[in-house]
């Protein structure tokens, strides 16, 4: 993967997470992300919800 700096999950991120570390609003307190910094959760794009959701579905069908 290339281009936008991204954070390493573990899992896919939340489609409603925020959108620049995918975090739940609910457990997103202040958070420091590399190229954005310090950071309240932010609503993501449509676009980033569609994607994560594609990300998952894809993922369950891997090992
Ligand atoms: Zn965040």
């Amino acid at each position: 993967m290339t281009g936008l700096p991204r954070v390493r999950h573990t899992s896919a991120p939340m489609p409603e997470g925020c959108r620049w570390c995918g975090t739940a609003e609910r457990e997103h307190p202040q958070l420091w992300v590399p190229g954005r910094g310090w950071h309240g959760w932010v609503e993501p794009t449509r676009k980033q919800i569609t994607a994560r959701m594609w990300a998952r579905h894809a993922r369950k069908g891997q090992p």
